[in-house]
């Protein structure tokens, strides 16, 4: 599958596809790409002007070979890649631990393309590939850094101090939250029946407000405003930690509730797989 905004942002790449490694493939020593690996791949070697061999590797092994930077460090690898078959319908990558490059199963294998037009390959455990891709709740508030007067008044209304301050922060309503839960009527919106303590500050049930589609992407979404009472919803406190780091079929649960009645597809332009991705808990293709 395709690299998403989240794999983009992570790798620094124009470009990249990703699947797991099966056991047949290990057991092959050799990948046979899948639509999206094969179109990077293609496109990359059309744009450079350059041929993918055609038949077997023994029959020229100086053009099977081609050169990738090995993610992390970016040592060359050299990999056989070549069309098994003259109709060229499929495309094998031949893995190799001589030549430095032989995934496990179950591992998360991608290429990718970074900035100066140069191919990686890489993989890692799929733990590990989505950790990377973690949303941690603390991305709830993020980035824009701006100025503003920071003023702490007294008890009788004097300004005690006056300054200038660096304030790092998405600039949200606080009141479309709280609408956002007399709407939800002070429920968890993924289950209404889930238990909520009550609040010491407002006596209203306790409840978190989250962005539906994550408000650190609203760079990705030009037309649209995350910061909206569509987009936000409100959750329990545990519904809340879970939709972030839970195992992926119960985060996806939740997410396709919150979906559900956002229509998000008319709304924000974006799948329910594509949401997924952005938490990094989509199913990832073998
Ligand atoms: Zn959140
Ligand atoms: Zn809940």
């Amino acid at each position: 599958m395709k690299f998403g905004i989240v794999q983009k942002e992570l790798f620094n790449a124009k470009a990249g596809s990703y699947s797991i490694v099966t056991e047949r493939e290990v057991y092959d020593s050799q990948i046979t790409a899948t639509d999206a690996e094969s179109s990077l791949l293609v496109d990359y070697y059309t744009s450079k002007g350059e041929g993918i061999h055609v038949g077997n590797v023994a029959l020229d092994r100086q053009a099977a070979a081609k050169p990738f930077k090995l993610y992390p460090k970016g040592d060359v690898v050299y990999l056989n890649l070549v069309y098994p078959k003259p109709e060229k319908n499929e495309l094998r990558l031949y893995l190799s631990s001589t030549a430095g490059f032989k995934p496990e199963k179950g591992m998360v294998w991608f290429l990718f393309l970074d900035k100066d037009d140069d191919i990686w390959i890489g993989a890692m455990q799929e733990r590990r590939w989505r950790e990377k891709g973690l949303l941690r709740v603390e991305d709830d508030y993020p980035s824009d850094v701006f100025s503003e007067m920071d003023s702490t008044k007294a008890d009788d209304g004097e300004d005690v101090q006056a300054k200038t301050v660096e304030v790092k922060r998405w600039r949200r309503s606080g009141e479309i939250a709280l609408k956002r839960m007399q709407l939800s009527k002070f429920k968890c919106e993924f289950d209404r029946e889930h238990n909520l303590f009550i609040a010491r500050s407002t006596g209203c049930p306790f409840l978190e407000s989250h962005h539906v589609v994550p408000i650190r992407f609203q760079p990705h979404f030009k037309k649209v405003s995350l910061d909206t009472i569509k987009n936000l919803c409100c959750l329990c406190p545990n519904c809340h930690r879970a939709i972030h780091h839970s195992e992926e079929s119960y985060a996806r649960a939740i997410l396709a509730k919150l979906a559900e009645c956002r229509d998000i597809e008319r709304n924000f332009s974006i799948s329910l797989e594509d949401l997924f991705r952005l938490y990094s808990v989509e199913e990832i293709v073998r």
